[in-house]
């Protein structure tokens, strides 16, 4: 294959064109999640399910401006609007607020105002029930940072601040209530047990709250609990899991040091303290020297690990993270196929899915084509 990832020598401002392969991968998932099921939707959401490949086709719009990709992103959203209407699930990534808040974004890159208001007007009818957790996967955490896309990309007060506000409100109220101000000012609990990773624990929520205007008090809270888990990682530099837990063994997006890192490289962009930038660093030599995950996936897998130093190169400008970024990038490229084949690599549970699947490998290569505008989906804003 002549093509690169990533062109070093091209002038900045050319747009450059994505890998191929890339896109040829893209159509695969479309086929994969979509065509071939007969456009129905079985699982809807973002982490598992079909909205997953709209959000990639969202990518890929953004990156070839190709319309045909925002016009079957937006009728994949839409068979998500009618799936979920009895989801009780109000995330992002695992419920239908990623449904209507994609949507809305994508119907105003399309210049479609009428299908944004709907996905918008579904968007406010959104009640938390009193008892949902607080994490990001099915949690508070979740569903803020889908108002936080929305106003990113919809305009500042698509959902108001007291809205958000009053949700932020009880998410320190719940943390104070565990946490222990001596030792780890916020603390939550999903199904029994103490996270600290991005997708049901401390990470996640912290990562989210730091996107949020926050009070003195509120935010000495926040360095308080990350400062707790930098001082309680494990002797290698990996994060726990849950507390308490003595197994180093996890190094995903989901539990340990890569969304611990995302979440360090958040806190030294806002409280620009070399603590949280070395930490930050400290969490990537983690994810390298324990090196390739068997799966592809941006949870559990190469493609998610990819992310933290594609976040580090953006917060350090340091080459090596890119160079880094690269080899795991190259890796997948040129072996996932094959190894998936050998049964020496896993193609995932859900193998075309976002989060588990070749699905965010591809967004992935995607986002390798301006490395410094790399978000890990659903996470980074
Ligand atoms: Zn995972």
């Amino acid at each position: 294959m002549g093509e690169r990832l990533y062109r070093k020598n091209q002038p900045e401002k050319k747009k450059l064109l994505p890998h191929s392969y890339a896109l040829s991968l893209k159509d695969k998932v479309v086929w994969g999640t979509w065509e071939r099921s007969g456009k129905r939707v079985r699982d809807y959401n973002l982490y598992t399910g079909v909205l997953g490949t709209a959000y990639l086709l969202f990518k890929s719009y953004q990156v070839t401006r190709n319309e045909d990709d925002l016009k079957l992103c937006l009728e994949i959203v839409e068979a998500c609007d009618v799936a979920s209407r009895d989801s009780e699930r109000v995330t992002f990534i695992c419920g239908y607020a990623g449904v209507c808040a994609l949507g809305a974004v994508a119907a105003k890159r399309f210049g479609d105002d009428q299908l944004r208001d709907h996905y918008l007007a579904r968007f406010r009818e959104i009640r938390l029930p009193s008892d949902l957790p607080y994490e990001l996967l099915y949690g508070r955490a979740g569903y803020l940072w889908a108002c936080l896309f929305l106003n990113k990309h919809i305009g500042s007060e698509s959902v108001s601040s007291e809205r958000m506000r009053s949700v932020v409100e009880e998410i320190f109220r719940a943390g104070r209530q565990l946490g222990n101000r001596g030792t780890c000012p916020l603390m939550y609990e999903w199904h029994g047990k103490r996270y600290w990773g991005a997708a049901h624990g401390l990470a996640g929520i912290m990562n989210v709250l730091m996107h949020m205007e926050l009070e003195p008090d509120e935010i000495k809270d926040v360095k308080g609990t990350l400062s707790y888990m930098i001082q309680n990682r494990f002797p290698s530099g990996n994060y726990l899991s849950s507390e308490g837990s003595e197994s180093d063994r996890l190094v995903h997006w989901c539990h340990g040091a890569p969304g611990v890192a995302l979440t360090l490289v958040k806190a030294a962009q806002v409280f620009k303290t070399k603590e949280f930038v070395e930490a930050a660093m400290e969490a990537g030599e983690v994810v390298w020297n324990r090196g390739l995950l068997k799966r592809v996936g941006i949870c559990h897998g190469i493609s998610g690990n990819t992310y933290v130093f594609l976040s580090l190169y953006r917060l350090t400008g340091k080459p090596e993270y890119l160079y880094r970024a690269k080899a795991f990038a190259s890796f997948l490229l040129d072996k996932s196929e094959k190894l998936i084949s050998e049964g020496k690599m896993h193609r995932g549970d859900r193998p075309f899915s976002l989060f588990e699947g070749i699905g965010g490998m591809v967004y992935m290569f995607l986002d390798m084509n301006d490395p410094t505008q790399a978000l890990f989906p659903g996470y980074e804003l």
